[in-house]
């Protein structure tokens, strides 16, 4: 029986969409149909039937669904997605149900496919859209969509049972549920569009290219980045370090602070300490207070001013008792031998003081588990007077390159050879993030050498790097072994370069280590090495990995294939109005690693973007960041 068989769509139609301006949304006009026509489009041909739920205008949605029913809610008053659940789900005569909102006009093709597969493996009730969403300026996050679901028919007692409570949210529904979350690549083809603005917005936006991928049966990058990190956990074991030895080190356990930074009121600037009672009033005359007293850093001043006096006061000096107040030096009206005039409105009462633990509080985390420490936290952990902490053990990684034609610095380049330039990047990267390494040199293309290396790679490191024959024909038999002696997959990725990875588990008797089996092109080897095995090593290190993402101008025009993730290696600098533009660095292939050190950021063009015209802005990595 085919899956579309088995499938019934259901168009959320009955929300008031409030923020249209109660216009009825899904029947909003964009690109010559209405919403929910495009809706349609995208549906029917997943499924047995599309209905349409709907609480207004029935007859127009009636129009669009043709021969299959328009659902209103069987609960009164717009009570949300729930509600058109629940209709849908009573009248689904499939064991199945795909639900869709009316204002997607882009959802994807494969949505029901792929929510299904996921459904079968985990053995789930639900499986629902996720993608990942990247705003400016913050770290990228999972985005679940909740009303792109596939849902078991079978769940309305369970559904029925819960709108009785009077709960009416989706996601809180979902979390009673077995739900399997399927991550796509394309976050475009889940934006719906919620205003008459960004109707707008869109209908004057070039139409998107229908998203097949490039590829078929290629695994999106998101998704192979998510499965590496959900099978790698975090070393357990930990060492104690003086505090300049854990730099760069990953925090093992938060760090609480046993006193209040600063450890008492303070005075931020040099002056004099009065209170703020005492300051002239409006309309006063200048006042002018009599110096009793004199506070330095580190010598505090025990007496305390009365109405009319002052203490001449230094930066960080404690605030002498009663003093609330600081007036700065170069704001007095005029400094006597022992006196000092305020004219009104100088300073307000509160001013230049710091509060004890208003940098940190007594008991409270200073710094958090997991934080990989960089200079400004040895100051920050030294300010609170500690002198060890406990980090997380180093990563031990083990590397080797791998192929017949390579050659190692120092020997003779004969005819059709080269030098193995991989264990030199990834020397590189492994030892700026952090790792132990471990180089074991070129392997030969041959069987037993290959299985003696990993053998004895996985009973020496946590992890393994090999660069080379993962590629579709060259893996024959690297693939028996890694059958034989590991649990490894062998995938073709939907991203360039960087196409074929190896990933999984090697073991040998009591060891075991991860494997990472990188492209052999060095321009490959560097892209997989960031895009995949960076951020599993640093879940290893017990941390999580942050990217330098931002939006660039490019400078040019860039072609690209939709359907596949591209990285480009680019330049960014400033343009002469002061924002960031990208060019990249001539020649593309990935062999070609001089268009790797002339870069500065790679340039991430999105599995659904096509040909970029000069001008438009697009993702890039910066390869450096500051700390
Ligand atoms: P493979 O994935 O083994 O088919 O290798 C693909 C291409 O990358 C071939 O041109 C190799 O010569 C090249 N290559 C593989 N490993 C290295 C290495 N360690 N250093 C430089 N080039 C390499
Ligand atoms: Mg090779």
């Amino acid at each position: 029986m085919s899956l579309k068989s088995k499938v019934t769509g259901l168009i959320l139609a009955g929300g008031r969409g409030t923020r249209m301006g109660r216009v009825d949304k899904g029947l909003q006009p964009f690109r010559g149909a209405t919403l929910v026509e495009h809706v349609m489009r995208r549906l029917a041909p997943q499924a047995a039937t599309v209905v349409i739920n709907a609480n207004r205008n029935l007859p127009q949605y009636q129009a669009v669904a043709g021969e299959a029913p328009v659902l209103p809610d069987y609960l009164d008053g717009f009570e949300g997605p729930l509600a058109g659940l629940q209709i849908g789900l009573q009248y689904c005569p499939t064991e199945l149900l795909l639900t869709a909102p009316c204002d997607s006009p882009f959802l994807p093709e494969d949505l029901a496919e792929r929510l299904y597969a996921a459904m079968q493996a985990q053995d789930a009730d639900v499986a629902l859209a996720v993608t990942m969403e990247s705003e400016a300026g913050a770290e990228p996050h999972r985005q679940p969509h909740p009303v792109f679901a596939l849902l078991k028919a079978s769940l309305l007692p369970q559904l029925d049972a819960y709108l009785d409570t009077g709960a009416r949210r989706m996601e809180s529904w979902f979390k009673s549920l077995r739900v399997a979350e399927v991550m796509f690549d394309d976050a475009d083809a889940f934006r719906n569009i919620n205003t008459l603005a960004e109707l707008q917005q869109h209908e004057r936006a070039p139409a998107p290219v229908a998203i097949r991928a490039a590829d078929p049966g290629a695994l999106p990058v998101a998704e192979a980045q998510r499965i590496i990190c959900e099978r790698v956990t975090p070393v357990a074991a930990t060492e104690r370090l003086a505090l300049r030895d854990a730099l760069d080190r990953v925090l093992a356990e938060d760090i609480i602070s046993p006193i209040n930074v600063p450890a008492y009121d303070n005075s931020a600037m040099d002056g004099y300490a009065l209170r703020g009672a005492d300051l002239p009033p409006a309309g006063a005359p200048d006042a002018t207070f009599k110096v009793i007293g004199i506070a330095y850093a580190g010598r505090p001043c025990a007496q305390a001013p009365q109405a009319g006096e002052c203490i001449r006061i230094m930066t960080g000096a404690a605030m002498p008792p009663g003093c609330d107040s600081v007036l700065p030096q170069e704001l007095a009206a005029h400094i006597g031998d022992d006196t000092v005039t305020i004219r009104h409105g100088a300073i307000r009462t509160g001013a230049n003081r710091r509060f004890a633990g208003e940098d940190l509080k007594a008991g409270g985390v200073a710094l958090a588990r997991g934080k990989i420490i960089r200079p400004a936290d040895l100051g920050l952990v030294a300010s609170l007077g500690i002198g060890e902490v406990a980090v997380r053990r180093k990563l031990r990684v083990a590397f080797f390159s791998t192929g017949d034609e390579l050659r190692s610095l120092g020997q003779p380049l004969d005819d059709g050879c080269v030098y193995d330039s991989n264990r030199y990047t990834l020397f590189g990267m492994l030892t700026r993030l952090g790792c132990d390494v471990i180089d074991m040199g070129i392997v030969r293309d041959d069987p037993a050498a290959l299985e003696a290396a990993l053998l004895d790679a996985c009973a020496n490191a946590d992890a393994i790097i090999t660069s080379g024959g993962v590629s579709e024909g060259a893996a024959d038999y690297t693939r028996d072994i890694l059958g034989r002696i590991g649990d490894v997959a062998f995938w073709k990725l939907a991203m360039r370069p960087g196409r074929p990875l190896a990933f999984g588990q090697v073991r040998s008797e009591a060891d075991s280590a991860w494997l990472f089996g990188l492209p052999g092109n060095p321009v490959a080897v560097m892209v997989s090495f960031y895009m995949f095995a960076r951020p599993a090593l640093l879940r290893m290190m017990g941390t999580q990995a942050t990217q330098q993402a931002m939006q660039a101008r490019t400078t040019e025009a860039i072609r690209k294939r939709p359907g596949r993730t591209e990285y480009q290696r680019g330049i960014v600098s400033t343009s002469a109005d002061g924002a960031p533009q990208v060019r990249l660095t001539g020649a593309q292939g990935s062999g070609i690693l001089s268009s790797m050190t002339e870069a500065n950021c790679i340039v991430v063009l999105h599995e659904a973007q096509a040909d970029i015209a000069a001008g438009e802005m697009v993702e890039v990595l910066l390869f450096d960041g500051l700390i």
